[in-house]
């Protein structure tokens, strides 16, 4: 093989209580899709022939120094506790440390079935797999901290959903994949000496700064409400945001039936297991601080004093409300053009995200065009949009550079979910032109790219996406 990974393991050196060991089990028919050469380079890896990454890519053939396992953890699903789940279609190859010194996971997700897997069969299908690599790599042209897309590989076999689907592997880079639920299960089983070591590793991984378990929290606390602002100013629903899948290094993780939202509307909900919109749009920031009370449940079992720890944990968690809306202020005041702060902004975005509730408007256009003079085109009354305008213009006036402002917080292009649909359905017929050409528009998101305007374009009425579905 002349494809090479640096492989340095350090979670497969943890107690093997931390996880089971499983290699993929191999499939029939691999072929490589997509290889993110740009990602390899960070990672060290020496990239081989095509027929290699798709032996490797698809776990049919372990590349030198992997010690594939399947991570145990458990966690809140739409607020009930599972007490067990863990890495039921996934294992992790391995990590290595990258040119910019950061440690990374590589994982395969779809391997087929492990120890973890209950009722499931371990697989995934090439629609949900191309739909996380064109979003997981949006997100991190937009800048916003996201696991990434390393590989996808087709194959050959058939597995069911709906009915027989196109089966595919995607390799997925993470800078780790602990979650709330990694810390959840060992709380909850009482065993307080894996809690313990599972505490120090985080903080060496992730934030080595960090005093102990409350620095842990706290620094989770900044990274998550951090992260979740970013996804508001976007437009971005992520749709299951259970505790397995709020992770430590405060990355966005699990794209199942995430989308971004195409007319602004605060309750907006994609997936079809949502029923109740637990995880709508308006509701993140709120679900972001209901998950870490959970990790701040989980890492105070650690403490023999617990009222000192107890104390502290909810000063922490009950101050994350007002650092995420401190984060989702700045980057909305961004969004509509301001740099200077002043008492009534938060008014000011307020009235026009109303306005645009009101009016049916394109959430990205919308900002985008306030670099221009076209945003009153968004809305169905654009008298609405102008009399909001008439106070934001006078505010305006004492910025000094407010266009440029807008056009660096608000992207042109987004993954919309109707051409992420269609692509998906040009996949699945052997077209792959549309998945390529969304990687390339997506990967420059800010700038104005003349040849792919109809990519900025809404849905029609009839391309409309009404549900997403986890895959
Ligand atoms: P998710 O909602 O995607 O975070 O997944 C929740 C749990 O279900 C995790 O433990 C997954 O590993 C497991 N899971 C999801 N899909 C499958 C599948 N097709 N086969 C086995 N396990 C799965
Ligand atoms: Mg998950
Ligand atoms: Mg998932």
């Amino acid at each position: 093989m002349t494809l090479m990974i640096p492989f340095d393991n350090s979670y497969a050196r943890l107690p093997n209580s931390f996880y089971a060991r499983q290699a993929p089990v191999p499939v029939r028919a691999p072929r490589l899709i997509a290889f993110n050469s740009d990602l390899a380079q960070i990672l060290r890896i020496t990239p081989g022939e095509v027929h290699e990454m798709a032996e490797a890519f698809s776990g049919n053939a372990l590349p030198e120094g992997a010690e594939p396992i399947a991570q145990l953890y458990s966690g809140h699903q739409f607020g009930n506790y599972n007490p067990q789940l863990g890495d039921g279609r996934a294992v992790l190859l391995g990590e290595t440390v990258g040119t910019d010194g950061v440690r990374r996971d590589i994982q395969l997700k779809g391997s087929g079935p492990t120890p973890f897997s209950r009722q499931g069969d371990g697989r995934a299908w090439l629609g949900p797999v191309l739909r996380e690599y064109v979003v997981s790599e949006a997100m991190h042209a937009l800048g916003i901290p996201t696991t990434r897309a390393l590989a996808a590989v087709k194959t050959g076999e058939a597995i069911f959903r709906e009915g027989p689907m196109p089966g595919a592997i995607l390799t997925r880079v993470a800078q780790s994949h602990l979650r709330v639920g990694s810390f959840q299960i060992f709380a909850a089983r009482g065993q307080l000496d894996s809690l313990r070591r599972l505490t120090d590793y985080a903080i060496q991984r992730h934030y080595p700064q960090a005093d102990g378990p409350m620095g842990l929290l706290r620094a989770v606390v900044d990274a998550q409400s951090q992260l979740i602002a970013a996804w508001m100013s976007v437009g971005f629903i992520h749709g299951v945001m259970n505790t397995d899948n709020c992770s430590i290094s405060g990355e966005t993780i699990d794209y199942g039936p995430c989308a971004f939202m195409d007319n602004y509307h605060p309750n907006t909900v994609y997936s079809s297991i949502d029923r109740m919109g637990r995880y709508a749009y308006s509701n993140q920031p709120e679900i972001a601080v209901w998950n870490a009370a959970q990790l701040a449940t989980a890492l105070i079992q650690q403490f023999d004093d617990k009222e000192a720890a107890v104390a502290e944990a909810t000063e922490i968690v009950h101050g994350m409300p007002d650092l995420m809306q401190q984060n989702w202020l700045a980057r909305f005041r961004a969004k509509i053009g301001l740099v200077t702060q002043e008492d009534g902004d938060l008014e000011m975005i307020s009235d026009l995200l109303n306005c645009m509730a009101q009016n049916q408007a394109d959430f990205t256009n919308t900002f985008r065009a306030l670099g221009g003079d076209q945003a009153r085109d968004q809305f169905t009354d654009p008298q609405a949009f102008d009399q909001w305008a008439r106070g934001w213009r006078s505010r305006l006036s004492r910025e000094k550079k407010p266009a440029e402002v807008i056009n660096k917080a608000n992207p042109t292009f987004i993954p919309r979910n109707h051409r992420v649909e269609q692509m998906i359905q040009a996949a699945v017929q052997g077209d792959f032109a549309p998945f390529h050409r969304l990687n390339n528009v997506l990967s420059r998101p800010y700038g104005d790219q003349p040849g792919a305007l109809d990519l900025t374009r809404p849905p029609a009425q009839d391309e409309v996406v009404q549900a997403t579905f986890c895959g």
